[in-house]
């Protein structure tokens, strides 16, 4: 199933807002440091379970470098967020 560019929008609007109420990097906060988030990242990653998307349990606030870190984690070094791939 193809998403839709609303969709998108919808999500980019609630990660501004998820951003707003979670300001620092949850990742960083574990080292005492404190670092804005830039990005909100699904724990459980959409190719597993695409039913996860829109769970606030299932997103975290990430700052640049931990999002990239996570992000090799779990996909072996391919780093692909957009929608509707896979
Ligand atoms: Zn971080």
């Amino acid at each position: 199933m193809k998403r839709q560019a609303n969709d998108l929008n919808a999500w980019l609007t609630y990660c501004h807002q998820y951003l707003f109420d979670n300001p620092l990097c949850i990742r960083c906060k574990d080292f005492d440091l404190d670092e804005p988030a830039a990005h909100v990242h699904h724990i459980i990653p959409l190719t597993i379970n695409e039913l996860t998307y829109w769970e606030t349990s299932n997103h975290v606030a990430l700052c640049n470098q931990c999002k990239t870190v996570l992000d090799k984690k779990l996909k072996g070094g391919h780093v692909n967020h957009e929608f509707g791939k896979g």
